[in-house]
């Protein structure tokens, strides 16, 4: 079966090394500037054709279908992909997740809205299209606050954290207007969680259990699963979240939710309609790796088991080089995405596994130190 990805990066590149055992076969959309080195040698890359911004959604449609060689299903690595180009290749084939789930989580504003429609809990929040508004928000709120634009933000990217007045006005004298955004107040957190769960087309659905995330500047930098002391109250709201978002929507594929733990209850930061970087550790501490399973629900094959065996870790590699020899233990795997190094550039990670959760820790927290300081 062919499978067309919108997007040649690094989820791409693990997509389809995962699908070559399934016999599955992959060609990738690039959209301008991207160069497809994370997926050399794993499919047919195409690049957007030179005119694709005056074609129409339809004609584009059919030039991507035929381009990515007809698959029978086209599926994405991003969030940040034309809606209606999403649509209009559903005359062709099947388009999982469904575009519309894509809308939701390509716009803070849309996903807060969704969020708040299941009846999950989340950070205070406002959104704002002007300065008045922003400061009207933050007066609101009270500091601390982080400001995130509504579209084009990742990684820490386009995003503000106010502490004090004074931040707010060196915000206001290098902004002439702000796009529309949204002001949460900032929330302390005793930990950050995301969830990994899978859809198929049939209905049947499989999560993996929570994952325990470390950001530093609005990055992953490392996970660990399944997080440690869940209690039943956590446990329950945990099942509750998943049953929630995925009840409410139309959603084929994995899908992660990011989350804060608060006073033990727990907030949704934001979610992501793909395989997330959260859940690179399923790659070896998962019986099926999130890749795999994204994979089989939207190719029609049944779920593959999200059964942990011990204990796994993920390091982040951001920005820096690290060769598969420095990184060699018989207990971690290096992951290597094929692209150059710049600074907090995603180029790798390595999974780590283990069968106790504290020794997992102290390796985690040994290979981090030995990369970053
Ligand atoms: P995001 O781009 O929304 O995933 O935010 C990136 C990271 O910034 C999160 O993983 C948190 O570490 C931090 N962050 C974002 N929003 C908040 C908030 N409302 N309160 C505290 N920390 C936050």
């Amino acid at each position: 079966m062919q499978i067309g990805i919108i997007g040649c990066g690094q989820l791409a590149r693990m997509l389809a090394l995962a699908g070559w055992p399934l016999g599955l076969k992959f060609s990738f959309l690039a959209e301008p500037g991207d160069t497809g080195d994370c997926v050399l040698g794993l499919g047919n890359l195409v690049s957007m054709p030179d005119d694709f911004e005056t074609m129409s959604a339809a004609a584009l449609a059919e030039w991507v279908y035929f381009a990515l060689d007809k698959p029978s299903v086209i599926t994405v690595e991003k969030e940040s992909v034309p809606v209606d180009l999403l649509e209009a290749l559903k005359t062709h084939c099947a388009v999982y997740p469904d575009p519309k789930a894509v809308r939701i989580c390509q716009n803070r504003g849309c996903e807060k809205e969704f969020i708040e429609g299941v009846g999950a809990t989340m950070a205070p929040k406002i959104i704002v299209n002007t300065m008045e508004e922003l400061e009207a928000a933050i007066e609101q709120l009270g500091f601390p606050v982080i400001v995130k634009t509504c579209e084009e933000g990742y990684d820490g990217l386009n995003q503000w954290k106010m502490d004090v007045a004074g931040d707010l006005v060196k915000f206001l004298a290098s902004h002439d207007s702000i796009v529309e955004s949204v002001v949460e107040k900032r929330v302390n957190f005793s930990r950050e969680i995301s969830l990994i769960l899978v859809r198929a087309a049939d209905g049947r659905t499989a999560s993996y259990p929570a994952t325990q995330n470390w950001h530093e500047g609005g990055i992953l930098r490392a996970s660990l699963a399944p997080a440690q002391n869940i209690d039943n109250d956590l446990a329950k709201q945990i099942e509750d979240l998943a049953e929630r978002v995925l009840g409410n929507i139309d959603y084929v594929g994995v899908l992660a939710i990011e989350c804060f733990v608060v006073d033990g209850k727990l907030l949704v930061n934001e979610l992501a309609p793909r395989v997330h970087n959260s859940g690179h550790w399923t790659q070896q501490g998962a019986a099926t790796s999130q890749f795999e399973n994204h994979l089989r629900a939207i190719a029609g094959l049944p779920l593959g088991s999200t059964d942990v065996h011990g204990f796994a870790g993920m390091v982040n590699l951001l920005g820096v080089e690290i060769d598969a020899q420095t990184a060699l233990k018989p207990n971690a795997f290096f992951h290597t995405y094929n692209k150059s190094v710049r600074p907090n550039r995603k180029v790798g990670h390595i999974n780590i596994v283990h069968n106790d959760a504290n020794s997992l820790k102290l390796q985690l927290d040994k290979t981090l130190a030995a990369i970053y300081s």
